[in-house]
């Protein structure tokens, strides 16, 4: 519910840059290009997971400031960041599903929202301009609310979520799962044995925007997959034209 008290507290008080706090209605243009989306693909057991950049630095406060600080005018930087993601899983394709995964009721408590989701569906827009045929498929429930997992080590996040999601309906398509931080990969292991307990379908990976670098498998793939080159101009000058970081600056392997 943060959304209409601080646009109200903007009209009163004036806008700013949420990063820099310079004036603007939004991002400023340098605070976005300094955070502007280096994908890189991790795995986690087979999985492949595409993540933005890591959780460190300007990305890391960029980060904080909009999932803990809920800065919804961060939430089309965090979009064109996990669309950079997702499209270095999907390669040549032109459609995807995307599958959020499920919010706990002590997350959308605190965030004032289904921050993921509301996160999918701005990813799928930006998509779409560029010519991806991408929709979102919310079809992964809790049958129970998992603890809070910030005080948990990586054996205890996977006991945590073990069996804890259950899929409500049969997505169809390539699908690439997502989620906002890349841990451990507790989260994003149980989606996918959900997903996958549902019948046979072709799961592509998983795409969030940053990967805590604590919790990183220690070597990281470069993704097998670029962009089509007419996809990936176009989204470089989306990203140039809504001020939302430079684009895609291309893949790196994370040593
Ligand atoms: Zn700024």
């Amino acid at each position: 519910m943060r959304g209409w008290w601080q646009a109200a507290a903007d009209l009163v008080l004036g806008a700013c840059c949420p990063l820099c706090g310079g004036p603007g209605l939004r991002p400023c243009r340098p605070c976005a290009a300094t955070i502007a989306p280096e994908p890189l693909v991790q795995h986690v057991g087979d999985l492949p997971v595409a993540v933005a950049g890591l959780h460190e630095g300007p990305r890391r406060d960029a980060l904080l400031t909009w999932k803990v600080g809920g800065a919804a005018t961060l939430d089309e930087v965090m979009a064109h960041h996990l669309a950079a993601a997702v499209l270095t899983l999907i390669g040549d394709g032109s459609s995807v599903t995307l599958v959020p995964v499920p919010s706990t009721r002590r997350s959308r408590r605190e965030r004032g929202r289904d921050l993921v989701s509301d996160l999918a569906t701005a990813t799928a827009r930006r998509l779409a301009v560029v010519g991806v045929d991408a929709r979102v498929r919310p079809v992964l429930r809790l049958v129970r609310q998992p603890r809070d997992q910030h005080a948990l080590g990586r054996e205890e996040r996977a006991h945590n979520l073990a069996g804890s999601m259950r899929c409500a309906a049969f997505p169809t398509g390539p699908v690439v799962v997502v989620d906002d931080v890349l841990t451990t990969g507790s989260t994003l292991a149980e989606a996918v044995r959900a997903l996958s307990a549902e019948g046979a379908m072709e799961i592509l990976g998983a795409a969030t925007l940053v990967a805590a670098v604590e919790g990183c498998p220690p070597v990281a793939s470069p993704p097998t997959h670029g962009l089509r080159s007419k996809q990936a101009e176009r989204f470089r000058a989306l990203a140039v034209e809504q001020g939302v970081g430079h684009g895609n600056r291309g893949h790196r392997t994370q040593q």
